[in-house]
């Protein structure tokens, strides 16, 4: 390795893992303008400082590509880090007592809104009725940690005016009770989206719920207080490391926004922004596919891709399932998109150029979505374009091979497992059905046939934390012995969470490893990573600094 020039900034002494089948271990790193001019051992690193360059030691801990987050809601997860904070409460009590804090440190909040209490807080009684008797007087609104559902009180439902019903499209129900009055569970958008407005968060759903744009324009005051979203999960994201964030849903006005942090100097990490296409929609709407990538592809904020949802989630039983769900003889919840008309529209996007990542998570939607690709392979030839399925957390047998045959990415978010991160096992296990255990989750049978992995949190839906997502990934246990060993061995959770998303984000060529000519995006740790003896300890492991076009963007107890 031959200095060609002087650095602006080294990262030295530390254990780098490049990601680089050509140089996978290094122990500094040289950057200049915002790119990597050289990696390789102190001494020849060393070279390249000048009396300007700033140095970074690592101290021996590790130094990894930036983390990509394949599969993540920036401006939802911004907004909601106001909210109650309420992960995997199951205690009615301790529900009560947090409420009612929260409400008398917000007299004039309009909607009070918690995020992620546990799925069955509400036992067979109706959520309306459990959180009348906390708070009866202010709306309040709980929010599912999957983001399916949110769990409302009667001054919320009638002040949105849902109490007495709401005529909804299929798969999105206000659920009513027996005394002809909604019970309180809103299942999807389009049934909570009048309790979420109360509250002025859904600008920031409306990627999420329907990918319009908002109607009327925000106004001044409006925009400044969603920029404000934006910067806070911006920041939030830079504090664990992440570098690239691939969001999963979108429209014009997010990006918008994010055009204007960048105009200021506010964008502290790359961000790629989809059209969501939703079932009301005609083909002539991706036409804003194409005016969206027409604006934005470039290696800081990009669009070119377009986002469904094939099903909803197992918890709420409107997962797409090829069986019955236990206890409930003929049901099996249905695909939002028939066969035929996702097949036309995978093959139409295939045409365009654009990319497609679908929302499938059980297996009757991860076939059909599969189909849907073969489709448009048949009608287009093979397209290189690596469409996606996110989630996929429950696959038929015959279907793990046909995810790597179509070059499909499986976009795997380690936390969602049940037992990972905290997640109670139900009721989800129940929902899936313990003959049907041994294809859930199940990271290693999609994996082994080749199939391409992105990892990510799904954030807010999960932790945002990396390192945890890692740790999920690595040390999760099966949930009964028959059932093999689905964990992921620490080099592919790292791979999962720097090339493997650049590769799902077709943009290897110059980012997810540390190689000369690459952008400089990097995340150092406190520790050497792959010297920690017990794996349960990575969950401990933090993000000392993080780099981003080789600007730091986050530095601990700075
Ligand atoms: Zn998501």
């Amino acid at each position: 390795m031959r200095p060609v020039a002087t650095a602006d900034m080294i990262i030295t002494n530390g254990a780098v893992l490049t990601m680089d089948p050509d140089l996978p271990r290094a122990a500094a790193v040289g950057i200049k303008d915002g790119r990597i001019i050289a990696v390789g051992s102190v001494d020849e690193i060393s070279r390249l400082a000048g009396p300007g360059t700033e140095i970074i030691d690592a101290k021996g801990a590790t130094v990894l590509p930036g983390f990509i987050e394949s599969h993540m809601h920036l401006f939802i997860g911004g907004a909601e880090l106001e909210n109650l904070q309420l992960d995997g409460c199951a205690d009615l009590d301790l529900l009560a007592r947090e409420l009612t804090a929260f409400a008398a440190n917000r007299p004039d909040a309009p909607l009070l809104v918690g995020q992620g209490p546990d799925y069955g807080i509400f036992g067979d009684t109706a959520p309306r009725l459990v959180l009348d008797k906390i708070l009866p007087g202010r709306p309040v609104a709980l929010m599912a940690h999957d983001h399916h559902t949110v769990w409302a009180n009667t001054a919320a439902l009638e002040a949105a005016g849902v109490l007495h019903g709401l005529e909804t499209s299929d798969g999105h129900e206000v659920v009513m009770g027996a005394d002809g009055l909604a019970t309180g569970a809103l299942l999807e958008p389009e049934a909570y989206s009048p309790v979420m407005r109360l509250g002025g968060q859904e600008r920031t759903m409306l990627g999420l719920a329907s990918g319009r744009e908002p109607d009327p324009a925000p106004s001044q005051a409006e925009r400044a207080i969603d920029l404000a979203h934006l910067r806070r999960g911006l920041a939030h994201a830079a504090k664990h490391g992440i570098t690239s964030i691939v969001n999963m849903d979108g429209n014009i006005y997010t990006l918008d926004l994010l055009e204007e942090l960048r105009s200021a100097g506010e964008l502290t990490a790359r961000v790629r922004v989809p059209f969501h296409y939703v079932p009301e929609m005609k083909p002539e709407n991706l036409q804003t596919a194409l005016e969206m990538r027409a604006r934005w592809s470039d290696e800081w904020l990009a669009s070119g891709f377009v986002k469904f949802f094939m099903d909803g989630v197992i918890d709420s039983r409107t997962a797409f399932m090829k069986h019955d769900y236990p206890g409930q003889p003929g049901y099996r919840s249905h695909g939002r998109f028939a066969a035929e008309t996702f097949a036309g529209l995978a093959t139409r996007i295939d045409a365009m150029g654009l990319q497609i990542a679908v929302h499938a998570i059980g297996d009757a939607a991860v076939a059909r979505v599969l189909d849907g690709y073969a489709a448009a392979r048949t009608a287009n030839g093979a397209s290189g374009l690596r469409h996606r399925i996110e989630h996929l957390e429950l696959v038929d047998d015959n279907d793990f091979a046909r995810i790597a045959e179509l070059d499909v990415i499986a976009s795997v978010q380690p936390p969602h497992a049940p037992g990972c991160s905290g997640l109670p096992l139900e009721p989800t296990l129940s929902n899936i059905g313990r003959d049907r255990w041994s294809d859930a989750f199940a990271w290693q049978k999609i994996a082994g046939p080749g199939a391409a992995i992105a990892l990510a949190s799904d954030w807010p839906v999960s932790d945002i934390s990396v390192l945890k997502g890692i740790h999920s990934a690595v040390t999760r246990t099966a949930w009964v012995p028959e059932v093999p060993d689905q964990r992921f061995s620490l080099e592919a959770a790292l791979r999962g969470y720097t090339i493997g998303g650049a590769y799902a984000e077709r943009s290897e060529a110059y980012k997810g490893s540390l190689e000369v000519g690459k952008v400089a995006d990097l995340v150092i740790l406190d520790r050497d990573i792959m010297a920690v003896a017990d794996h349960d300890e990575i969950k401990d492991v933090a993000v000392v600094a993080t780099i981003c076009g080789g600007r730091v963007v986050f530095q601990a107890g700075a």
